[in-house]
């Protein structure tokens, strides 16, 4: 199967599960967005969502968040993954916001990229999730489901991104993205299952994959 009609079929089953996908973090505008998704790196969504009600009630904007002490925003985001570096970038992210963009989270790849703790993945979120541009965030999850459902080479993320970027319809993939996380997160976590019984890999899976890994697969 060519891979636009397997991304055309998986479309459809995943609009069929989860027909409107909401951005898992809270947050309640560009700003508090972008802070909680320079909070998930390697941490859940559920409890970047556990921390992120204080923190926004201390600062939910970027003038707030520049002035509280670095010790004070650690405080707070103590139980998360890499907290120290993650305070010392919600702090100088928001100063330099306040420097070069008038305190407004730019609209465009290159000065979200240049905010000190901010990726391509941060950016992209950012990006389709807050302002409706087109982009197509690709953490690690996504990134191998795309190659075991056969979308993508998987050589890299770079590469993955250019590929289901070539597949989905660009007013798909803000929902798609999402999606593709949902359907991980719901589906995937067992180590062991049978890939024969899954919704997708066991029609989107190459045969060689499915005896190589057989109900050993899992993510
Ligand atoms: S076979 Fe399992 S790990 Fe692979 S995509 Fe399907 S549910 Fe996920």
């Amino acid at each position: 199967m060519k891979r636009i009609d397997k991304a055309l079929r998986i479309g459809r089953v995943l609009d069929e599960l989860f027909p409107v996908p909401a951005v898992p973090l809270l947050h309640s505008d560009p700003f508090t967005l972008l802070v909680a998704v320079m909070l998930s790196a390697q941490t859940t969504d559920k409890k970047v969502n556990e921390v992120t009600p204080e923190l926004f009630s201390l600062a939910a904007r970027p003038k707030k968040m520049a002035a509280l002490p670095v010790d004070r925003i650690l405080r707070v985001i103590r139980t998360l993954g890499l907290a120290p570096t993650k305070a010392r970038n919600l702090k100088a992210m928001s100063q330099l916001l306040l420097d070069r963009h008038a305190g407004r989270v730019p609209a465009d790849f290159e000065s979200l990229e240049n905010l000190p703790g901010v990726g391509h993945k941060t950016a992209s979120v950012v990006m389709v999730q807050a302002f409706g541009q087109p982009a197509f965030p690709v953490d690690t999850h996504i990134h191998r489901l795309a190659e075991r459902w056969g979308l993508s080479s998987g050589k890299n993320v770079v590469q993955t991104e250019r590929d289901l970027k070539k597949v989905f319809a660009k007013n798909e993939w803000a929902r798609r993205h999402l999606q593709i996380i949902y359907f991980g997160r719901v589906h995937c976590p067992a180590r062991r299952h049978d890939m024969e019984a899954c919704l997708i890999c066991s029609w989107a899976a190459s045969s060689a994959r499915k005896k190589r890994e057989g109900s050993r697969h899992g993510m």
